[in-house]
């Protein structure tokens, strides 16, 4: 009986957990069960979202890479009012400013800006993603990733919106350019952050938040930063399809909750997750991860981050 009853009070207490996942990329051909071009499974995005939602994901914020996919973004967060977008272009997908065919590099800008102000607040909620990333400059050379970076700043003060950020390896420039660029700026988020701690606290003390994946929380090293953070900075993600926290990653002694097991893709069956394709309902382990780490209660953790989330969208 005395069991039966923590059980329950644990439930109860579950279910006052209200998380929004930041970050995650459910226009990725993945969710309608194409892998590398492939139709593999039918499409699921409909069961990937419900699970999300039984989960304790009350809201998803959908990641938007470029011109074509922030359209389709917004399109999707059209479609139920738990779901928002974001307008901008990836750092790896910025020659796109300059190649795109019967496009100049200001017609893309002012396509972007279109989406945005069709739906700014009510739907697209964030500028982004938008960055640096030398990890790979084999898709976009560093001076147009910077040029276009800086550019894009000029949404943010155009629609009021905060950013969405993506660093990878490029933080001393990455920072240097928001700090030239601060009057423009209304906030923001460098999300799947994995950086030291002191880029965590530069990035803080600009008056960013920091978003935590999967990404962000894979090694001993990761795992001190993160502790480092003070938990009215952080936001959480998964970055799903990708970022999924993994039994190899230091962070996976901290998963509580055990889902039922997921089944590789050829194997598809309805109602199941598949391998290696993180969704949003696996934020509920980057929760426990982070609050795990910083020795902090689950719930008292989530209200905490509940909050960021609405100080910085605006939700
Ligand atoms: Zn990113």
């Amino acid at each position: 009986m005395i069991i039966w009853r923590r059980l329950f009070s644990e439930f109860t207490r579950m279910s006052d957990i209200r998380l929004t996942d930041i970050g995650a990329n459910l226009t990725d051909p993945m969710f309608n069960g194409v892998y590398h071009g492939k139709q593999v499974h039918p499409g699921d995005l409909d069961a990937v979202l419900q699970r999300a939602f039984d989960t304790g994901v009350d809201k998803i914020i959908v990641t938007g890479g470029n011109l074509t996919d922030c359209q389709e973004a917004l399109k999707l967060a059209k479609t139920n009012d738990r779901l928002y977008s974001t307008v901008g272009c990836h750092p790896t997908r910025c020659l796109e400013f300059e190649q795109t065919e019967g496009t100049t590099a200001e017609e893309y800008f002012q396509n972007l800006l279109s989406v945005c102000q069709a739906h700014a607040r009510s739907k697209v909620i964030a500028i982004g993603e938008c960055g640096l990333d030398y990890d790979r400059l084999h898709f976009c050379p560093k001076e147009i990733q910077k040029k276009y970076f800086e550019k894009q700043l000029e949404l943010s003060a155009i629609t009021g919106l905060p950013l969405f950020l993506h660093c990878r390896a490029a933080f001393g420039d990455f920072i240097d350019i928001l700090k030239r660029n601060k009057d423009k700026i209304n906030g923001g988020v460098v999300h799947s952050f994995d950086g030291s701690k002191d880029e965590a606290m530069a990035a803080i003390e600009f008056g960013l938040y920091i978003g935590l994946n999967g990404c962000s929380l894979k090694t001993e090293n990761n795992l001190e930063v993160v502790k480092a953070i003070p938990a009215d900075k952080i936001l959480l993600e998964t970055d799903a399809p990708w970022c999924e926290i993994r039994p190899t990653h230091a962070s996976s002694k901290f998963v509580t909750t055990q889902f039922p097991p997921a089944k590789k893709k050829e194997k598809w069956e309805s109602g199941c997750s598949v391998k290696s394709r993180n969704e949003p309902r696996n934020l509920l382990h980057v929760l426990e991860v982070v609050a795990g780490v910083k020795g902090m209660d689950v719930l008292q953790l989530a209200q905490q981050v509940f909050v960021n989330t609405c100080n910085l969208f605006k939700l």
